[in-house]
């Protein structure tokens, strides 16, 4: 049986470009099917969006050779502060803060811009002898059998491959034609994102206020500028958003407070409609799902593509494993090895981020003094803070080798 490549990717988004170049340091083949064009996906406007990435993403960054082209441009992230707040009232005194002295590791994280990110992938990707790229079609269909899978491209090539990979989002195609289903729902919030420019330095401080109608985080970028996630009611954030951009920043001032001296837009606004959406299963017949395909969640915390790196790092260490030892990769006790590694995880990060959600969206005045007393507590126990600062960073749990920095 000929095979025209190891393993085919479905998207090239963040998680599915990562996940070509972790498979490819270990010696697969790897084809990458994405509809984009690459020109699209590398341009260099500034979005936006930037990513809060944990200690772990960093790392398996370095260990791909990514991290050294986009360290430069990305912010360490030094401390975190969580507070209570109201718009137009001055934050509650129950300030929950993480400071990345409390351990050993260094800065908790950074924060990178989507461009940096994305182009620095897309370099790898072409100088990869391992990996070809198929941009502008999208992977139509595909068929399993005992030997391997057949994948039907949107242009009409069919690839021969032992496994498919899909990385194809939250609504997965690949998800929905292997049978698998996702659990979920809308939260009824949307994430208004832009970047700002202040008066005042940042300190590196990572800022989180949790309003009524959903959290506001503010994110410290290079420089005097910091990105802003702002969750919103569908019906407010529509409203918010239709503004012009005098009026958007004056919703935006007394939610902020002035603590950054004056506030300017540094870019483009958008908007996300936030969902959960969980994966029944992360395998079937020759297909894994990973990234959003498998568990998007609310970005409360940050750590949807996070959870998307541990997956790419934890899969290409269970593939290249396989292949050492002479497996077929896309066997499926071979696939269930990954399903077994992560599950657990991002399905305790889809209740926890859920969760809080819930508790932190909320006016009701009882709940608000409960959870005002919570961040008291933790606030007051070094080693519980500890604890919250290591799962920040992405150091708890099992860790695959590219996530602890280290070679497959
Ligand atoms: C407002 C907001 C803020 C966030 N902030 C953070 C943060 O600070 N830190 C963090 O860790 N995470 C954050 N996240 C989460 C993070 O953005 C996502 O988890 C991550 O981008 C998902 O990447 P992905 O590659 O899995 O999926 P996607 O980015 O959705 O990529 C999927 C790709 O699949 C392609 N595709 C679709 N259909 C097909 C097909 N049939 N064939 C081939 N390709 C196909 C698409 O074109 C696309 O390129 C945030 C999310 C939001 C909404």
């Amino acid at each position: 049986m000929s095979f025209d490549t190891d393993i085919v990717i479905a998207g090239g988004g963040l998680n599915g470009s990562a996940l070509a170049l972790a498979l490819a340091s270990g010696g697969l083949r790897v084809t990458l099917v994405e509809p984009s064009s690459t020109a699209a996906r590398s341009d260099d406007n500034f979005s936006g969006r930037g990513y809060a990435l944990a200690l772990s993403s960093q790392r398996l960054l370095k260990a791909l050779g990514i991290w050294d082209s986009v360290g430069s441009d990305a912010q360490p992230i030094l401390d975190i502060k969580i507070t209570d707040g109201k718009v137009g009232q001055t934050p509650s005194s129950f300030v929950l803060e993480f400071d990345h002295a409390e351990i050993e590791e260094g800065p908790m994280g950074y924060m990178l811009e989507d461009r940096y990110l994305r182009r620095a992938l897309l370099g790898a990707l072409e100088a990869s002898p391992n990996i070809t790229a198929i941009t502008g079609q999208s992977v139509q269909d595909h068929s399993s059998d005992d030997a391997g899978v057949a994948v039907t491209l949107s242009g009409g090539q069919t690839l021969r491959a032992k496994l498919l990979v899909g990385c194809d989002g939250k609504t997965s195609p690949t998800a929905k034609r292997a049978g698998i289903r996702h659990q979920g729902w809308r939260y009824g919030q949307t994430a208004l994102v832009c970047a700002i420019a202040h008066e005042r330095g940042h300190d590196g401080t990572a800022h989180q206020y949790f309003m009524p109608s959903g959290p506001l985080a503010i994110l410290p970028l290079p420089g005097n500028r910091s990105s802003i996630v702002w969750t919103e009611t569908d019906a407010a954030a529509a409203a918010i958003q239709a503004l012009d951009d005098a009026d958007y920043l004056e919703v935006l001032r007394p939610r902020f407070g002035d603590f950054l001296g004056e506030i300017s837009l540094a870019g483009a606004r958008f908007s996300y409609p936030l969902s959960l959406s969980l994966a029944e299963r992360f395998v079937a017949d020759r297909v894994a799902l990973l990234g959003d395909a498998a568990h998007a969640v609310h970005p409360i915390a940050g750590q949807g593509l996070n959870a998307g790196l541990k997956d790419v790092a934890a899969l290409a260490e269970v593939l290249v494993d396989a292949k050492r030892r002479g497996e077929d990769p896309g066997r499926s006790d071979v696939l269930h090895r990954y399903e077994q590694w992560r599950r657990f995880d991002t399905t305790t990060l889809a209740i926890a981020t859920d969760g809080f959600n819930r508790l932190f969206s909320n006016d009701n005045p009882i709940v608000r003094l409960t959870r005002d007393v919570g961040m008291g507590i933790v606030n007051a126990m070094p080693g519980l803070r500890r604890a919250f600062i290591r799962e920040a960073a992405g150091l708890t749990g099992t860790l695959p080798r590219l996530s602890q920095g280290r070679p497959l």
